[in-house]
């Protein structure tokens, strides 16, 4: 491999952790007590998708509610797809978790006049997809009360170091050194988004907890990290990624050019909210019986047809024909903010795409949240674990991340109780003839490039023809971002690029692998499952340099 970097002394730790948000905090107060832990991340530490999770987390709290149930709901969900003892192990761990998170001071709403203590009396919602009542939830932002929590305790960990704006570029795997035996990860090159520096983390076991890769589309409803930095970084180290084809999309997010990222809840249309295209038409009864309450996979390639068809940008969820008293009441959040952008939603209807919301694929991992490159863990959203198959059960994205975080620093512990304590040596990274970028706009023009033919082409309705379209357009550019890579100073912009274009290489290498539709994976031209050819997952490896 090609190595770039400085003259920087390298900083050593026992564990390091790649992300803030619910499986990287989560990971690092399990092994705090341990060793010495570095939390690098990106941006502010804040910003994750943990901190904009809404609805809540799933677990089987409720008496009448039964882990059976729980995994039979998932295995519907994930539409044959989904590893039932990977399944079991999640769900069983459930009241656990949560146990572990009321006891860290996250505060779950409870029934009315309930003590609150206790693993009882929680005010349980119910999602779709679920036959129970079993989310737990803080209010209608469950993520931001975990993320707080996490990150409050993390920060007062004396073991801990969080390491704001510090972008992991690579990992560092043994191989990659040169060293002889079984490769194993020895830690990441980080880019000190600041001083431009790239730094050598060194540690004894290293947890991917990166997040998804929503970005790689130009409609999604994740924050602006989600660029599948981890499920490229450990593709290029070598560990198997699997089921990239299965992004689940979320119906309606706003759309207008100032509103990132803006979801739209979907009991907007469980109130009576009616999907128009722009010229006033109804359009859900064309496509099921349930209209505008069809299930959310159905209603997003509905809406992403008729964009199709009419070459619009955009289709209308109105609500107008509710009376306005109840429609702010129901929605203050989504009132306040569409008028912020001139849209009374109580007398105009709301523009809406659907948008990338769930990467149900990711890094390997087994039952120990490991990956195929020993002390490589990964745990989150950055993972595939088997949990979800082809599709998710809603809720259940918060409680894999903890169960495998949980899993991943108890393994991550053993080894260093058990391993000898080596770091291994390292090449500082070299910069070699790297010039400052002189023209930044075209990462921003490659970048809106990727997106959109993404969006177009490997979205919601796949064909071979679009899909091979993509790989063609693809390679075009893959060839101009190496060579910025190589030419050009690092910056977060351009290693997110890069990544970028190697998720969406991914995405579309796994979708043309499956000649089936199944759960997210829906192909025009194989529209139906084929459990003879393709009940299984999709399994990538970089082929060997
Ligand atoms: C709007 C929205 C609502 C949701 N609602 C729910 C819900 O109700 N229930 C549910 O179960 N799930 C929900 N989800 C999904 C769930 O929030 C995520 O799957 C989960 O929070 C992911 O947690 P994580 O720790 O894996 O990653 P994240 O919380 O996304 O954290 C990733 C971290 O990695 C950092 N990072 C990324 N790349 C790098 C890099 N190269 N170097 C350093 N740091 C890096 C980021 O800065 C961030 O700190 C929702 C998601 C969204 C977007």
């Amino acid at each position: 491999m090609r190595t770039r970097g400085g003259p920087l002394e390298s900083r050593d730790f026992d564990f390091l952790v790649i992300g803030s948000g619910i499986a990287g905090l989560f990971f690092a107060l399990r092994v705090a007590d341990h060793g010495r832990v570095a939390v690098v991340t990106k941006k502010r530490a804040a910003d994750s998708a943990t901190n904009w999770a809404q609805g809540g987390i799933a677990a089987v709290l409720a008496s009448e509610d039964s882990f059976d149930d729980h995994v039979r709901d998932t295995l519907v969900a994930g539409a044959g797809l989904c590893d039932e003892g990977v399944v079991r192990f999640v769900v069983e761990r459930g009241p656990e978790m949560i146990e572990a998170l009321v006891d860290l001071g996250v505060e779950f709403d409870r029934s009315n006049g309930a003590p609150a203590e206790g693993l009882e009396h929680f005010d349980l919602g119910r999602e779709g997809g679920h036959t129970r009542r079993r989310i737990l939830h803080h209010r209608d932002a469950t993520g931001r009360a975990i993320e707080t929590v996490l990150l409050d305790r993390a920060a007062a960990h004396p073991a801990i170091t969080l390491f704001e704006n510090h972008c992991a570029v690579d990992l560092l795997t043994s191989r990659r050194a040169g060293l002889d035996g079984e490769d194993r990860a020895l830690g990441a090159y980080v880019l000190d988004a600041c001083t431009g520096d790239v730094e050598t983390f060194r540690a004894r076991a290293t947890l991917l907890a990166s997040g998804g890769a929503g970005k790689v589309y130009l409609y999604t409803s994740n924050p602006d990290i989600a660029s599948g930095d981890g499920m490229a970084m450990a593709y290029r180290a070598g560990a198997a990624i699997s089921n990239m084809e299965f992004m689940q999309f979320h119906p309606t997010c706003l759309y207008h050019p100032q509103a990132k990222s803006f979801l739209i809840t979907e009991a907007m249309r469980g109130e009576g909210g009616i999907l128009r295209t722009r010229s006033g038409a109804a359009f859900m009864p064309r496509y099921h019986e349930m209209a505008d309450l069809a299930p959310r996979d159905v209603v997003a390639r509905a809406i992403d047809t008729e964009l199709k068809r009419s070459g619009d940008d955009w289709v209308l969820l109105d609500i107008t024909h509710r009376d306005p008293s109840f429609v702010r009441e129901r929605f203050p959040t989504i009132h306040e903010r569409c008028l912020g952008f001139g849209i009374d939603i109580t007398r105009e209807p709301i523009p809406v795409v659907p948008a990338a919301h769930y990467c149900c694929g990711g890094v390997r991992t087994d039952l120990r949240g490991e990956t195929e490159v020993r002390n490589l863990f990964a745990a989150g959203e950055v993972a595939s674990t088997g949990l979800h198959g082809a599709n998710r059960l809603a809720s259940n994205s918060l409680l894999e991340a903890l169960v495998f975080a949980n899993a991943a620093s108890n393994e991550a512990l053993a080894r260093l109780r058990d391993e000898k304590p080596s770091l291994g040596p390292v090449a500082p990274w070299n910069p070699g003839h790297a010039i400052e970028s002189p023209e930044a706009v075209l990462i921003h023009q490659n970048w809106d490039e990727i997106r959109r033919f993404m969006w177009n082409n490997v979205g919601i309705v796949r064909t071979d023809q679009r899909l091979a379209r993509a790989q063609r357009r693809l390679e075009l550019l893959q060839e101009e971002i190496t060579a910025y890579y190589w030419d050009f100073r690092l910056t977060p912009d351009l290693v997110e690029l890069r990544n970028l274009a190697l998720v969406a290489e991914l995405v579309i290498r796994s979708a043309s692998l499956r000649l089936e539709s199944r759960g997210l994976h829906y192909n025009l031209d194989h529209p139906e499952p084929d459990d003879v050819r393709y009940a299984s997952d999709t399994i990538l490896r970089r082929s060997a340099a």
